[in-house]
């Protein structure tokens, strides 16, 4: 892959997350401090899926800084002309893999391999 097609991919990938990011914390903001809904008759078990969407809410927030914070490290291998090459054993990454998920550091055979910046 050359390197102006992964910086596309990348900043596509980040403008997503921003936008994820986004509607995350306005839907944790909504839920938080908000009786309205309750002092309408809510039913009672409706109360059950409101907090567990407000963990998946956090879950997500979460997610999408981790994910934001891989692409965004990928954006600087770019820069110092490391992008695309495995930072365990150091061979190039396979397109099929750079395609589907462009901000991985790692080969195949060394995906599980937690990387220490
Ligand atoms: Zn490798």
């Amino acid at each position: 892959m050359d390197d102006a097609r992964a910086r596309d991919l990348l900043t596509t990938e980040l403008a997503e997350l921003d936008e994820r990011a986004r509607f995350a914390e306005r839907t944790l903001a909504d839920s938080s401090g908000d009786t309205e809904e309750g002092a309408l008759g809510q039913h009672p078990g409706d109360h059950g899926s409101e907090v567990a969407g407000t963990m998946d809410s956090e879950l997500l927030v979460d997610t999408v800084s981790e994910q934001r914070r891989l692409v965004q490290e990928a954006l600087g291998r770019l820069d110092e002309g490391t992008y695309g090459r495995c930072a365990v054993c150091g061979n190039r990454i396979d397109d099929e893999r750079l395609e589907a998920r462009p901000e991985v550091p790692t080969c195949r055979a060394h995906a599980d391999t937690p990387v220490v910046a």
